[in-house]
């Protein structure tokens, strides 16, 4: 590939990173769409990353979904450290399946982080949106940012 083509597809990514995040903080949930191969990806890109075609819709998500893996974090990234996140205050994180077939990683509220063997696979989720204040950091300036997340919504 010519390094002007690399170059022009990393600066599309970053605009689709961008147009991401953005809608993101508009508590939209988006996903590009191939109009070859119908497959889907968040966050979106400009490739699709099944076939390759470059034709794509950005299709917003209804937000339903199941949870398809989890994890709970004792030893947290540094941004959930941030938030008070720690050996003391353990979150969950996972992988959610969405009704529309794709899967996505966010944060999972709702759940007793002391008792992981009681969150189940499966589990029925909706959409959320988390809005917290952090501190500037080489891609971000100090301010509010708004993360992704599902709160399950019957327990087990
Ligand atoms: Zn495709």
């Amino acid at each position: 590939m010519p390094l002007e083509s690399k170059f022009s597809e990393v600066a599309e990514n970053r605009l689709y990173s961008l147009a991401y995040n953005k809608s993101i903080r508009e508590h939209k949930l988006m996903a590009s769409r191939c109009k070859k191969c119908g497959y889907l990806s968040i966050p979106p890109k400009p490739v699709c990353p099944k076939c390759h075609g470059s034709e794509i819709d950005v299709v917003e998500m209804k937000g339903g979904g199941k949870i398809a893996a989890y994890t709970v974090v004792a030893v947290g990234a540094p941004l959930m450290v941030e938030e008070g996140y720690g050996r003391e205050k353990h979150y969950c994180c996972g992988v959610v399946e969405l009704e529309e077939g794709v899967k996505v990683c966010a944060r999972i509220l709702g759940v007793d982080v002391s008792k992981p063997e009681q969150i189940k696979v499966g589990t029925p989720v909706k959409m959320d949106f988390v809005e917290t204040f952090h501190a500037a950091d080489p891609t971000h300036e100090e301010g509010e940012r708004t993360f992704l997340a599902f709160t399950v919504l019957e327990k087990p």
